[in-house]
């Protein structure tokens, strides 16, 4: 693997910018992450081809983020590629009840211009951060209500093949997960909404925040629910009945508002996180026999 020759190499391709060792603290909600050997946002659709020939040629590995708020890097780094989406991909455009939109607009603008249009479908996710992408691949949501159930089609870009779309039904939706990052980039995404009346948007987005606002650390580095919710029981339910809620370790910390939230009270390393998330593993094993499940995606050596 080339690094060197790998930036020079994307260095010189229209339509993409790229940096060497770039802090991932930087690109993440923890604040937390070591350098990537190179960042790269690919800025166009036409970018994307040359791009991936780029690392292949130079061998060098790569990953997909989106706004990093659902990712635990590890405090040494990536050994490869983090491939964000740019500006072709921020644009979106509502035909009827159908919102078209790239992989890199904000879910929450896409929420606030849907509720601004009059339609509804996206209220579940008020609140959740990130990218459209991020939330494709994650299948972004509540308990209740998920993107996958509101998506009409999602366009990726696979190695190779080029661009693929794929109807909504003939995607895998689970909980928390998708299969989408598996298969290829995502690039964009139809969205099927339902005109609405506004008012009753209105206050289905207020409640959803409200609630959060109640329920979930506002204003502090973290990457949300750190364990999925196990069968029939809820993983923030079971973390504090084993009595780690406030347990520290480091600059890290188990939310005393929230047990299911790990946040970075200042200082924390991915070490930190990491040694907190394995003693809530480990404890609510031996109480209940559950093996709790991470929802925070790892990047990098652990
Ligand atoms: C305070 C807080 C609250 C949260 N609340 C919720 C919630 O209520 N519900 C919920 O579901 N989540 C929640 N999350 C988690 C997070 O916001 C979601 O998982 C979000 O959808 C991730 O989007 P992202 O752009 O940040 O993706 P990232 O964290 O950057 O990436 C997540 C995964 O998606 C993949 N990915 C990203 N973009 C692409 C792409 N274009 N193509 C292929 N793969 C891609 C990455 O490789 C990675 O595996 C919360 C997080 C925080 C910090």
């Amino acid at each position: 693997m080339s690094i060197a020759a790998a930036y020079a190499a994307l260095h010189a391709l229209d339509g993409v910018d790229v940096r060497q060792a770039e802090p991932m603290a930087r690109h993440t909600s923890f604040r937390i992450g070591g350098p990537a050997d190179l960042f790269v946002t690919c800025d166009t659709v036409a970018s994307l081809a040359p791009t991936l020939e780029v690392l292949s040629v130079e061998n060098v590995p790569y990953t997909v983020a989106g706004k990093g708020s659902n990712l635990l890097v590890a405090d040494s780094g990536y050994r490869g590629a983090v491939l964000v989406l740019g500006k072709e991909f921020k644009r979106h455009v509502c035909e009827g009840e159908h919102l078209r939109a790239g992989a890199a607009c904000i879910l929450a603008y896409l929420v606030q211009d849907a509720f601004s249009r009059g339609l509804g479908g996206l209220e579940f996710a008020v609140g959740v951060p990130g990218t459209l992408g991020g939330a494709l691949a994650m299948n972004a949501g509540s308990r209740e209500a998920w993107i996958g159930a509101v998506t009409e089609s999602v366009t990726l870009f696979v190695p190779g093949t080029g661009l693929v779309r794929l109807r909504g039904d003939e995607i895998s939706w689970g909980y928390r997960k998708s299969g989408l990052s598996a298969q290829g980039i995502i690039v964009e995404s139809e969205l099927r909404l339902v005109p609405s009346d506004p008012v009753r948007i209105r206050v289905e987005m207020e409640r959803g925040l409200t609630r959060r606002r109640q329920s979930q650390p506002m204003g502090v580095p973290s990457a949300g629910s750190v364990f999925v919710n196990p069968e029939g029981d809820s993983a923030g339910r079971l973390i504090e009945s084993v009595g780690l809620k406030g347990t520290k370790l480091g600059g890290a910390r188990i939310s005393d508002v929230h047990a299911n939230f790990i946040v970075n009270d200042g200082g924390a390393t991915a070490a930190d996180v990491l040694g907190l998330a394995n003693k809530v593993r480990t404890s609510v094993r031996d109480r209940y026999g559950i093996e709790l499940q991470t929802e925070v995606r790892f990047l990098g050596e652990f």
